[in-house]
């Protein structure tokens, strides 16, 4: 049986119809992860024999029972920051590569509940620092679809464990862009909920103001589904949101006619791939067959939000890597004269380059004297993304915009060229800025092959419009455009 091609409702159908079990999926899926992933790279670690024990026991109770959770049976991946009790949680770090959780995660948690079959933990850049997954202290991730480019980052091993048909579905992280660039690059669903949706207890804090946790998949449906499954209030994190969680596959039909849609003028500039913009300018046009009322805004902002994103995103950062010193957890550096040689070796041994580099900039910027001219000018700045966002929420419901400025680029062109690598968000950073829900969704492939993203963007907790807007795109034949 090839995954490559099913979705998850699909799986659950032929549960249902006793087509097929879960030990023959799960089985199949390993097979599959055998076959390609020495190529690919997308797993740090699997677990096929507990995977397998949990198969049979789903098993049994299909047979005792028609009435199973919704994701029964369904084989995920999960990258490799959030916790499942007992496994190896590396966060892509030498510093934790032994690190082993004594709990799970509260979205890892859910899935179990809601029947999932967690096959692995998948590639990321180290500390979910970078846009391309080659800052994973172990190995780098190849795209399914052309081998010597790179599946985007940091959820690289997440997008690509999908496209590849490794894993029907995939949990990624996001704080900066890093399921909805993967997404794009690897030809993907992959979405971004709104800050405080999902509960971030067990996942391993990057930027704790930015971070969310989210789906990928092969279609919308599905991502809504994940979404649905692993939403809603947690008390054990407190920026989760006291919201109630809407029935977003029922509301993925819903009459998408004179939907507004606004298309951002500063998303459409010199420096973005021609090839790109024709496919998301194509994208748009769809929609507004589809009956959307296509409008102009502007982000006036946008120009200032990567510059802000990498003064507040390295400034928690620093603050949350300092737990890493040897003592409370994972990698320890032997020997050393004093406890503070020890905690020096440990952290230069421990961490790599581009985690150094964040942890600088961000105890930089955090410093006497420095604080005001740079992490509170980059709050202040913030704001007014916000500000911007909310003006043109007034005029439109959805705002669409290209992923990424272009489509994978090839593995080291951007290694040694961290500027440019930073500039591979750009049209995804606003969202986490802002706490705004975004999705991309793939848009037609370039000459070369190589799949595009198109972003839509929604308000706070409107996570159903760009659902029903994205899904209705994908029934219309948009996602092959
Ligand atoms: N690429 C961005 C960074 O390196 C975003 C990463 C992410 O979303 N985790 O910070």
């Amino acid at each position: 049986m090839n995954l490559g091609n099913t979705t998850a409702h699909e799986l659950a159908a032929m549960y249902r119809n006793h087509e097929t079990t879960v030990t023959q999926v799960i089985e199949a899926a390993f097979d599959g992860i055998e076959d390609r992933d020495a190529d690919i790279g997308a797993f740090l670690h699997t677990r096929r024999a507990d995977a397998l024990a949990e198969a049979g026991r789903t098993d049994a109770s299909f047979a005792r029972s028609e009435e199973m959770p919704p994701l029964t049976g369904i084989p995920v991946a999960i990258k490799d920051n959030m916790n499942l009790r007992g496994m190896r949680t590396t966060c892509g770090s030498k510093i934790l590569e032994d690190y082993v959780p004594t709990f799970t995660s509260t979205a890892v948690e859910r899935l179990l509940r809601a029947g999932a079959i967690v096959l692995g933990k998948t590639n990321m850049d180290e500390f979910a620092m970078g846009s391309s997954t080659e800052n994973s202290a172990f190995h780098p991730t190849r795209n399914p679809h052309s081998r010597d480019r790179v599946p985007g980052g940091s959820s690289g091993g997440s997008a690509a464990s999908v496209a590849a048909g490794m894993a029907v579905l995939a949990l990624g992280s996001d704080t900066g862009g890093s399921i909805r660039q993967p997404a794009a690059f690897s030809g993907v669903v992959g979405m971004k909920p709104t800050y405080g949706r999902v509960s971030r207890y067990g996942l391993v804090a990057f930027a704790s103001s930015l971070d969310q946790i989210g789906p990928f998949s092969k279609t919308v449906r599905e991502s809504a589904e994940l979404l649905e499954t692993i939403s809603g209030f947690d008390p054990l994190d407190s920026t989760s949101a006291k919201m109630d969680r809407p029935d977003w596959v029922a509301s993925l039909d819903k009459p998408i006619e004179g939907l507004r849609v606004g298309v951002p003028r500063e998303y459409f500039v010199d420096g973005v791939d021609r090839q790109v913009q024709s496919k998301v300018e194509a994208g748009v046009a769809r929609l507004e067959e589809l009956g959307c009322r296509i409008e102009d805004v502007s982000l006036p902002h946008t120009s200032y939000a990567v510059a802000t994103y990498y003064l507040i995103a390295t400034a928690e950062a620093s603050s949350n890597l300092a737990r890493y010193d040897g003592v409370r957890y994972g990698y320890r550096a032997s020997g050393g004269p004093s406890l503070r040689d020890m905690y020096r070796q440990t952290r230069k041994d421990g961490f790599g380059k581009e985690v150094k580099r964040r942890i600088l900039l961000g105890t930089y910027a955090l410093s006497a004297g420095y604080y005001d001219a740079y992490y509170l000018k980059a709050q202040k700045v913030r704001t007014l993304i916000l500000d911007d966002f909310r003006k043109a929420f007034g005029q439109v419901d959805v705002i669409v915009t290209p992923t990424t400025p272009t489509t994978a680029f090839k593995l080291d062109e951007k290694v040694d060229d961290p500027l440019s690598m930073y500039l591979s968000d750009i049209f995804t950073i606003t969202c986490n800025l802002a706490g705004l829900p975004g999705i991309s969704v793939p848009c037609g492939t370039s000459s070369e092959g190589l799949p595009v993203g198109m972003q839509l963007i929604g308000n706070h907790f409107r996570e159903d419009t760009i659902l029903s807007a994205a899904h209705q795109f994908e029934m219309a034949g948009g996602f092959k455009s």
